[in-house]
């Protein structure tokens, strides 16, 4: 399938690793041209030639103005804008929390994606195929216990990815939201090592009880993500837009 991505000026937050390396690689072997960000200097120094990347802390409106700097410069424009960066936060109960932690966990999930596409969409409006695609989680659909500030800020990128969708519509800028399940990655690991440690149950048991709520019994790829993300960009995702589409093997429930 052709996606007609050839030539497409795309912005991935948080590029270095998982799912948004995928995603750079994905649309770059499109023939796409591709800038990427991430805290990480070392895992971006890594990326194939011709992908441009700067250190970007996606929370600070700082280092997002400086990042859409350099991203026009090197792109020309602007197509599609990935909001990728997450962090998983801390896991425990509200009470424990430090509401430092809680913070940290809205800002990078939630509020960089609003830094970025306040930013993304004058430039989107100039273009022919103009896309904002939001990473959410099924914890953005479930209740998700010890996991509170994930929750409610994988919660409200639905909230915000609906509304811009309604806001963008008349300038044919679609808007949609991904809500990846179990990922194969360091990261699921190290989120079920910590819910296991929490409860008190081996690694094992704790990837059992979540494999427990899904259809398919098996872990998403970020490439399955990435295919996903480039069809939504591609011109023949033209009329799909204000979605929260799900791939996460059919979860019904987080544990
Ligand atoms: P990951 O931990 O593998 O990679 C995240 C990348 O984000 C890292 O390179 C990290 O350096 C970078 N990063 C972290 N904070 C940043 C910041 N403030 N500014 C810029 N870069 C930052 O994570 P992943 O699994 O690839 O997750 C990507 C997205 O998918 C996240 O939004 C995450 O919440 C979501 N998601 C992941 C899973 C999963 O199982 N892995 C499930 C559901 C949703």
């Amino acid at each position: 399938m052709d996606l007609q991505l050839q030539g497409a000026k795309v912005l991935v937050t948080a590029g270095a690793n998982g799912i948004g390396r995928a995603v750079v690689e994905a649309f770059a072997a499109e023939g796409a041209r591709v800038f990427t960000c991430d805290l990480d200097e070392a895992g971006l120094s890594t990326l194939p030639p011709g992908i441009g990347h700067c250190r970007a802390d996606v929370s600070s409106r700082t280092d997002v103005a400086a990042l859409f700097d350099q991203a026009l410069a090197h792109l020309g424009g602007l197509d599609v804008l990935v909001n990728n960066a997450g962090i998983a936060g801390p896991t425990g109960r509200a009470e424990e929390i430090n509401p430092e932690d809680w913070d940290r966990c809205v800002e990078v999930c939630l509020t960089s994606q609003f830094n970025c596409a306040r930013l993304a969409i004058p430039h989107l409006r100039r273009s022919k195929n103009p896309s904002i695609t939001n990473l959410s989680s099924a914890a953005g659909k479930f209740g998700f216990a010890l996991r509170t500030p994930y929750a409610a800020a994988k919660w409200g990128v639905i909230g915000f990815t609906k509304s811009l969708a309604i806001e963008l519509g008349d300038a044919g800028i679609r808007v949609n939201a991904i809500l990846p399940g179990l990922v194969a990655g360091d990261r699921q690991r190290r989120v079920l090592e910590a819910k296991a440690q929490q409860r008190g149950v081996s690694f094992a048991e704790m990837e059992r009880l979540a494999f427990s709520f899904t259809s398919i019994k098996d872990y998403v790829t970020p490439q399955q993500l990435a295919d996903q993300i480039l069809f939504l960009a591609s011109p023949r995702g033209r009329t799909i837009s204000g979605q929260a589409i799900s791939v996460d093997g059919d979860t019904r429930m987080l544990s």
